[in-house]
């Protein structure tokens, strides 16, 4: 099959194993790749991409799965949010299970008859306002940005079409600024990233430019075993030539300047916000709030929220398996009481999450 088989070849594999290899020698010493995207490391896992490595080369996972880095105090919002009287919530199915404080879930909320709806996309939302008139269609806004522009588009077509009983909680994130704020961490000391091919569809690559200017590799890599170890061996020769860039690996889906279309769209809804990210607090410019004209589908407008404390589960290291401190593994909760049948923590929930990864091919 085109574009999947080619980059599943053995010959080619091992022939960039062994450029790997090469390459890791002549460097000579220890090198950290995290990659930011769930995708990514769920991969990675599903290869056995680990194990194909020189032990020099360290790959580490970073806050690239959405669900998990949405914090604590956000789930407690949307329990809130769900549970308000008219409400009907609307959310992906990986939002459900995510526990907030005390273990809540929207799943529990469901159970208990609150009405929560699973959507595969935002645009479901204005089928859920046609048929619920009397209802107000509460969207958990959720994702990077390869989602937001459907969300922007959704929220877009209900102010064209004179929709209004559709309102949206933004927990959306951006990814670069947590680059930076990875680029920064002292207690992180990363040479290169792969970066995400999905988003990269939407931004494009000048959005990484934080990660050259900093001294560290960046490339934008595909999903298969091909394009993630030749994302790895260009990061490696990035480090040997000393030449910081971002290099595009994944060009047949990626454009060099993104989706213009779906930026723009962006812009005319949303513009950045400060937001709360398990593992890395409180970033500026990191989350989307909605520009003056969107104001009146802001959720959080529209249902004033009170103040939220989340409790983190006793134990739970998701914070700092996120920041790419912590593996899974070193969590103590791993596997015993934390599984994905009993998620003690969102990272073990999505199946994006990193404590999910690991647990399935451990
Ligand atoms: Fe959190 Fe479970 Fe991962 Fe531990 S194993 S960090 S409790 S999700």
């Amino acid at each position: 099959m085109k574009f999947i088989d080619e980059y599943r070849d053995p010959a080619l594999v091992q022939g960039l194993v062994r450029g790997i290899q090469q390459r890791a020698a002549r460097i000579g010493s220890q090198v950290t790749i995290m990659e930011v995207c769930g995708s990514h490391t769920q991969a990675i896992g599903r290869y056995g991409i680990r194990a194909l490595l020189p032990n020099t080369i360290r790959l580490i996972s970073g806050p690239g799965c959405p669900v998990c880095v949405t914090s604590g105090a956000d789930v407690d919002r949307a329990l809130h949010l769900a549970r308000q009287s008219g409400v009907l919530f609307a959310t992906f199915g990986d939002m459900l299970r995510v526990p907030g404080t005390g273990g809540a879930s929207l799943q529990q909320l469901r159970a208990a008859g609150a009405d929560i709806r699973v959507v595969s996309s935002a645009a479901d939302c204005l089928e859920l306002a046609r048929t619920h008139p009397s209802r107000e269609i509460v969207f958990m806004g959720i994702g990077f940005e390869t989602t937001s522009p459907t969300v922007a588009a959704m929220v877009a077509a209900c102010y064209e079409r004179g929709i209004q009983n559709v309102s949206v909680f933004s927990v959306h994130k951006l990814i670069p600024p947590a680059l930076q704020t990875l680029i920064n961490d002292p207690a992180l000391s990363i040479d290169g990233f792969l970066c995400p091919g999905h988003v990269s569809t939407i931004i494009g690559v000048e959005a990484y430019a934080c990660i050259p200017a900093a001294g560290r590799a960046a490339v934008i890599t595909g999903f298969e075993p091909v394009d993630i170890l030749e994302g790895i061996f260009l990061v490696l020769g990035q480090i040997l030539d000393g030449n910081k860039e971002v290099t595009l690996q994944y060009r047949r889906a990626v454009s060099p300047e993104g989706n213009k279309r779906a930026q723009s769209l962006l812009e005319k809804v949303f513009y950045p916000s400060p937001a709360e990210w398990r593992g890395l607090g409180r970033l500026p410019a990191s989350g989307l709030a909605f520009t003056e004209a969107y104001q009146a589908f802001d959720a959080c407008k529209r249902f004033p929220i009170p103040e939220m404390v989340a409790e983190e589960a006793v134990g739970c290291r998701c914070g700092d398996v996120l920041r790419g401190i912590c593996s899974p593994l070193q969590c103590p909760l791993f596997g015993s009481r934390c599984s994905p049948a009993h998620p003690v923590g969102p990272c073990m929930v999505s199946t994006e999450g990193t404590c999910a990864a690991y647990y399935k091919y451990r």
